[in-house]
């Protein structure tokens, strides 16, 4: 669980607002699978919403924030923003801190900006997906990364914590340009960012790219190593990565949804797993070792990580350096 700068265990109210305000199409998106939500929610249904969710959270010293995700947020008509930004507002209190929300980096201007800090939004997350401006081109985003660099100088001069989000395995993007994107990206020197590989879903152009062979999906080993690489990056800099992978909400999973790409319920886990995995074979290639035991001292949060998922790293090392992982508790 995150802890907030309060020191404090941090929460999230999510409110998905499933497409709404968003004029665009790009070729990997079926929104309404990613949020696992058929209907959008109203600001008349938001505090019904919120009271539910605030009902769940019995930790008296948490911060909790409310979260307008899964669309294109400040796409939406201003007015309605505000009136959503009401509803939100009026729920304040020593909990509940602020509200943070997802939009695209063209629909952040001075107004929307403005509205923003009059209801304390404490962070915009933007989705970036790619800093190559081919393959936001090919994706069919609407916007290039210089777009993203001027909402990111906004944001921040705002005040407002910025989040930024990615993708990797796009249409036209290949690793070295997955980590390109994730370099720049720390350019920006982002408050926190989000990782996803790209998924084939149904009843998207990306569907009929896969289908007619021009577009093939990262394997789930590729895209575990490229993340594992990307969130290496971004720690090693000091930038915060809050999620990586997909909610594996119901709706995403449900019956042919998914078509094609590199999908993990744990995928997030699987990444943790590959980091430990790369850190202990460089100590091995380093040392030579073959054929032999190999001791790590480890807290008991990590070994789980260590191992690997059903053992995998040290299935791993055992059949490809004769190497056997033996844990020791600290
Ligand atoms: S901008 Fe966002 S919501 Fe709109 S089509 Fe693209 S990914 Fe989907």
């Amino acid at each position: 669980m995150p802890l907030s700068k309060r020191g404090r265990k941090k929460y999230n109210i999510p409110l998905f607002i499933p497409h709404e305000g968003c004029g665009h199409d790009c070729v990997f998106c079926n929104q309404r699978k990613i949020t696992g939500l058929q209907t959008s929610v109203t600001p008349e249904k938001a505090g019904d919403e919120i009271t539910e969710i605030l009902g769940t959270i019995k930790n008296p010293d948490c911060d909790i924030e409310i979260a307008f995700f899964g669309g294109s947020f400040t796409g939406l008509d201003i007015g309605l923003q505000r009136r959503f930004f009401e509803v939100a507002s009026a729920f304040k209190d020593e909990r509940i801190r602020g509200i943070r929300l997802s939009t695209r980096p063209d629909y952040i201007n001075k107004r929307v900006l403005e509205q923003c800090l009059e209801f304390g939004v404490k962070t915009i997350e933007l989705g970036v997906q790619s800093a190559s401006d081919r393959v936001l081109e090919m994706n069919r985003r609407g916007h290039t990364f210089a777009q993203v660099e001027t909402a990111a100088r906004m944001i921040k001069s705002a005040g407002i914590d910025l989040g930024l989000q990615m993708m990797v395995g796009m249409y036209g993007s290949d690793p070295a340009e997955d980590i390109e994107t994730c370099r720049r990206i720390i350019g920006l020197e982002p408050a926190c960012t989000r990782i996803y590989p790209t998924l084939v879903l149904k009843d998207t152009l990306l569907e009929q790219l896969y289908k007619s062979g021009q577009y093939e999906p990262y394997s789930l080993g590729r895209a575990v190593g490229v993340s594992a690489e990307i969130l290496s990056m971004f720690r090693k800099s000091g930038v915060e990565v809050i999620r990586v992978g997909l909610y594996p909400g119901e709706d995403l999973r449900s019956d042919g949804n998914i078509v094609s790409g590199p999908f993990h319920p744990a995928f997030g886990e699987l990444v943790e797993n590959r980091i430990y995995r790369n850190k202990i074979e460089a100590d091995i290639i380093n040392q030579g070792l073959k054929n032999c035991e190999y001791e790590i001292s480890a807290k008991p949060s990590e070994t789980s990580k260590i191992i690997g998922q059903k053992g995998a790293n040290r299935e791993y090392f055992k059949q490809k350096y004769g190497v056997k992982l033996c844990l020791k508790q600290i």
